[in-house]
């Protein structure tokens, strides 16, 4: 067996400690190149920001010619207009403001659309395997909480950044052009305000890390508690009350998280609030220090306290934008860590077109083992199924016949060895393609909460009611349906709870013949049945099997003593291979299971 390539067999439930790394590797520079496409709109932002800055910096010179001028000689014109001046200059700030709110808005929502159809289709792609390890409820909890957090992160970013740059950078330029020896003695704020945030932020990460992991299990525990199969399972076992405990517990350590990233922080902005408050005294004393004093005027003073005062929250707000960027982080790791899985069943780079399908199948020499287990589930198959012929599997459980069936559907590739339809290796062909070759009927049948009629539609987008009233028929099913109270638009419910097995067994049976595969794989379809519905279902069988490459697993025999051929499986290997009559004759394994 091939060794597995590094994470793509990584647990998803990953270590705290591997998860914080992780947030620490997340680069800026890939969360940059989200908003690529939005250049043009990042662009007209910021040319939003530079208006408005210009525009904002008339403020306190307004208000200096206020102070030092209007008043002091009573010009009464001259403050009309500057008054004037001051409204006009709100007004039109906020305007652009509003506009900017819009624009980044906007680039926020289309970069989280962008990232949650991403994980979304990367996923899908992914193989069996993938689902397989992953918890149920896991992915639900990454697409939704995750992608979920980081839309108010990056959609607020923006919009914060946006606004308070704006005012950051107005006030600070209008402070220079007041007194650049007072703007410096301003700065004094910055060291401690940075040192603060940058400690707050990485306290946000950890936290933000641990909450989203456990939003999580939270999921899991609904998806394992509050679905069909898991409620049935809780009431039969009587774990119910377990399950509670488990819930609590999960929800309180979320209570825990949440308030400690709500506090985490409270203690900076105290002491933030207190060094700020703290400037304008000091800057009243540099004007008043006896080198310094009588240079500066008072409307200068006046003017620039004013401004340094209405500093604080943009700067804050700026400053916040760090801590919350930094937390979200941790969010980014987690999608990133989905959208790198690498895809191990993908399409080909150059696909093989088969114009017509005779639907010849076979396996050579193929060996797979899971990935993570050391001993192959199948070793050295080889199998030659012409057209429109069967090929019944038999064997005990877990001797690799679904593996093996797994392969034809290309759910897994062989790990050596091939397998081709019409001598086209199935990895040559569009994924699309060979899901319209290969048809398979699976123990398991999947309905979707809709009506009857779309159940049955999904399997082929455009077929007419007519279309799937016929497959419903072959597949004998029809007359129940049509007995239902709103006979084809009866809603099936959560996963087909409504119907029994037979009947799930006999729907997923026209789906297939809806579809009308070259080569139908049959998975122990009839195994659940009891002998009368088997009997039932197998007319229905038949009616899918005329004149198609059949692969018929089964436990009865009854089902496989009609096939071209009848191959024996144990632990992954053909024991026996021949007819019904053959193998019997041999008194070998085949007739030990007849008996
Ligand atoms: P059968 O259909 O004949 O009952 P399977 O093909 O399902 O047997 O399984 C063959 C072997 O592969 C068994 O030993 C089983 O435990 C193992 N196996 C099946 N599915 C997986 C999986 N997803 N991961 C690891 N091992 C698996
Ligand atoms: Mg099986």
């Amino acid at each position: 067996m091939e060794p597995t390539p590094k994470g793509r067999d990584r647990g998803h439930r990953t270590l705290s400690a591997e998860e914080k790394t992780q947030a620490r590797q997340v680069s800026l520079r890939r969360i940059g190149r989200l908003f690529t496409p939005h250049r043009s709109a990042l662009a007209v932002v910021t040319m939003i920001i530079v208006l408005s800055s210009i525009v904002a910096m008339a403020t306190p010179f307004l208000l200096r010619t206020v102070i030092d001028s209007a008043l002091p000689q009573g010009d009464v014109t001259l403050l009309v207009w500057l008054v004037l001046g001051m409204v006009a200059v709100a007004a039109v700030t906020s305007a652009l403001g509003v506009v900017q709110t819009w624009i980044s808005t906007q680039v926020g929502q289309r970069v989280m659309h962008r990232l949650r159809t991403d994980v979304f289709s990367h996923l899908q792609r992914q193989s069996l395997g993938f689902f397989t390890r992953t918890r149920t409820g896991e992915v639900q909890s990454r697409i939704t909480n995750d992608i979920g957090g980081m839309q108010s992160v990056v959609t607020s970013t923006a919009t914060a950044v946006a606004a308070n740059l704006t005012t950051v950078v107005a006030t600070a330029v209008a402070m220079v052009a007041l007194s650049w020896q007072l703007s410096l003695v301003s700065l004094v704020v910055l060291p401690p305000a940075i040192w603060l945030t940058r400690r707050v932020a990485r306290m946000r990460r950890e936290i933000t890390a641990q909450r989203q992991r456990e939003l999580a299990d939270l999921n899991v525990t609904v998806e394992e508690g509050l679905s069909i199969s898991g409620v049935q399972l809780a009431k039969t076992l009587g774990t119910g009350p377990a399950l509670i405990d488990r819930f609590t517990a999960s929800s309180e350590r979320l209570v825990d998280l949440e308030l400690r990233s709500e506090l985490a922080g409270r203690w900076r902005m105290a002491s933030m609030s207190i060094i700020f408050a703290a400037v304008p005294a000091v800057i009243y004393l540099a004007a008043g220090l006896p080198g310094t004093a009588g240079t500066l005027s008072i409307g200068t003073l006046v003017a620039f306290t004013a401004l340094q005062g209405g500093l604080f929250r943009p700067l804050m707000g700026l400053l916040n934008v760090g801590v919350s960027l930094t937390a979200s982080l941790a969010l980014f790791a987690r999608i990133f860590e989905y959208l790198d899985l690498p895809v191990d069943v993908a399409d080909p780079a150059e696909p093989v077109h088969l114009d017509r399908v005779n639907g010849h199948l076979r396996l050579q020499d193929v060996t797979f083992g899971y990935p993570g287990s050391d001993t192959a589930a199948l070793a050295g198959i080889t199998l030659d199924v012409p057209a429109g012929t069967s090929l019944a599997l038999v064997g005990e459980t877990g001797s690799g016949k679904s593996t093996l069936a797994g392969l034809v559907s290309r759910l897994h590739d062989p790990t050596a060895g091939r397998v081709t339809v019409d001598g086209v290796d199935l990895r040559d062909l569009r994924l699309a393609d060979l899901a319209a070759i290969v048809g398979v009927v699976s123990q398991e049948t999947y309905l979707l909460h809709t009506t009857v009629r779309e159940n049955l539609r999904y399997a082929r987008p455009g077929a007419t009611d007519t279309e799937i009233e016929d497959a419903a028929r072959a597949a004998q099913i029809h007359d129940l349906i049509a007995g239902l109270p709103d006979g084809y638009d009866t809603m099936v419910g959560s996963r087909g709870h409504r119907f029994s097995g037979g009947e799930k067994q006999r729907l997923a049976i026209a789906r297939t013949l809806l579809r009308d595969p070259r080569i139908l794989v049959l998975d122990e379809a009839t195994s659940a049945l009891d002998t009368e519905t088997e009997r039932a279902v197998q007319r229905a069988f038949d009616a899918l099997a005329e004149g198609r490459t059949t692969i018929t697993i089964a436990h009865r025999l009854s089902t496989v003593r009609d096939a071209d051929q009848i191959a024996v499986l144990d632990h992954g290997r053909i024991v026996e291979f021949g007819t019904h009559d053959s193998l019997l004759g041999r008194n070998g394994r085949y007739a030990t299971l007849a008996a």
